[in-house]
């Protein structure tokens, strides 16, 4: 049973409980009316519960499509193809927390080589603070 049938048979309890509830009261059965509503209560809270689920599992199905949508050059992660493709993406907060935080165009950062030092444009990251040269 998947979680819709499931919350769809909860509903169809929570009517019946009403409708138990109902034919007690009116043969003044008080003890057996608050059982019914009891169990009634109990029938909403567990229907709010699988809402719930059902919606963080939309959440979790919509975070693993994200994920499997990236592809990681050896530096940054970028979202797509081609030149519709978005990002780039932090490897580090990516790897380390499943952030997915878009990295911003910095300044250039200096790199001593043997013929001197080269420029490099870098990207930087606002939340863990990384510098990833771009080339
Ligand atoms: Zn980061």
């Amino acid at each position: 049973m998947d979680i819709g049938a499931a919350i769809t048979t909860v509903t169809a309890s929570i009517g019946i409980a009403k409708e138990i509830s109902a034919l007690v009261k009116a043969a003044n059965k008080v003890e057996a009316l608050e059982k019914l509503v009891d169990l009634r209560e109990q029938l909403v809270d567990a229907k709010q519960a699988m809402l719930d689920l059902r919606e963080e599992n939309h959440g979790l199905k919509a975070a693993l499509e994200r994920r499997e949508a990236l592809t990681f050059d050896g530096k940054v992660y970028w979202m797509g193809d081609g030149e519709g493709r978005e990002g780039p993406f932090c490897q580090r907060c990516r790897d380390g927390d499943g952030r997915l935080v878009r990295l911003q165009a910095g300044n250039k950062a200096g790199r001593v080589t043997g013929g001197g030092i080269i420029q490099t444009p870098i990207w930087r990251c606002l939340h863990c603070k990384s510098r990833v040269a771009t080339t």
